[in-house]
């Protein structure tokens, strides 16, 4: 569904990702791990679109993405769940809602409030919350309307970065959770994250990235055993 193949991602001087190859199957999801600064983030929001991408190729549902904006793409299927959740805190929780939609050019029709709906039964915690600022709901709630505004769309892909940073231990058990149940729902999921042993819980593969390369592919069950991770990590340092 998702091919990355010798991604180059600079900033300037800076070399953030240096030829990333990755690829995530219908149905799979796949974890992006690495120490802080691998190259996670950027790899992500260049598969994404919003940072552009200094070599390689990126395929979406056979498509090569070259020049598509996050909009575009989030129309095609690829929604994003940013870091730091990028929600409006100065609107309440229905309006930030009600955003995505008008972005995605839905929220107009029955199967709109439908799906609306069926989301906020999921979220009990925003439908009761709707009418409330979302600057006021705590880091976990926000992470799961940051969540929520990305399924609204109905994707059929979703690129996660760093869903549980900095939320309280039941919160993260919560959001990783919730990323299982997306996957049974049959979301195909690219998942940043500084949570390793949760991730390889949940991921079918994962990725190691150190100072933007690839350091170690391979199914999350072998990945999980041994040390390999842990001096992946270390050679980083
Ligand atoms: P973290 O977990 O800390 O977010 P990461 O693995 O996601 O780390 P990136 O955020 O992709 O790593 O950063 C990779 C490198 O690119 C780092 O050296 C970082 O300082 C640099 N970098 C990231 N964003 C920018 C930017 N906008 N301008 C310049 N350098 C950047």
């Amino acid at each position: 569904m998702l091919e990355v193949k010798a991604l180059d991602v600079r900033y300037g001087p800076v070399h953030a990702a240096k030829g990333v190859d990755l690829s995530v199957k219908p149905g799979e999801l796949v974890a992006l791990l690495g120490a802080n600064g691998a190259g996670k983030s950027s790899t992500l929001m260049a598969i994404a679109g919003v940072v552009p991408r200094a070599g390689g190729s990126v395929t979406f549902d056979g498509r090569d993405t070259a020049g598509e904006t996050p909009e575009a793409l989030s129309r095609r299927g690829l929604a994003v769940c940013p870091e730091g959740r990028r929600i409006f805190t100065a609107l309440t929780v229905g309006e930030n809602l009600s955003l995505a939609e008008a972005a995605h050019g839905k929220g107009q029709d029955a199967a709109s409030a439908a799906r609306k709906d069926a989301l906020l039964g999921r979220f009990p915690v925003l439908a009761e919350r709707l009418h409330q600022k979302a600057g006021l709901l705590s880091g976990g709630e926000q992470q799961m309307l940051a969540v929520a505004r990305a399924l609204l769309t109905g994707p059929r892909m979703v690129l996660m970065d760093e869903p549980s940073l900095g939320l309280a231990p039941q919160m993260v058990d919560e959001i990783f959770a919730l990323i299982e149940e997306m996957k049974a729902d049959g979301i195909t999921i690219l998942l940043v994250e500084q949570n390793v042993p949760l991730s390889l819980e949940v991921a079918d593969h994962a990725v190691v990235l150190a100072n933007g390369r690839v350091a170690l592919a391979g199914p999350a069950s072998e990945l999980s055993q041994g040390d390999a991770i842990r001096r992946a990590y270390l050679a980083a340092e």
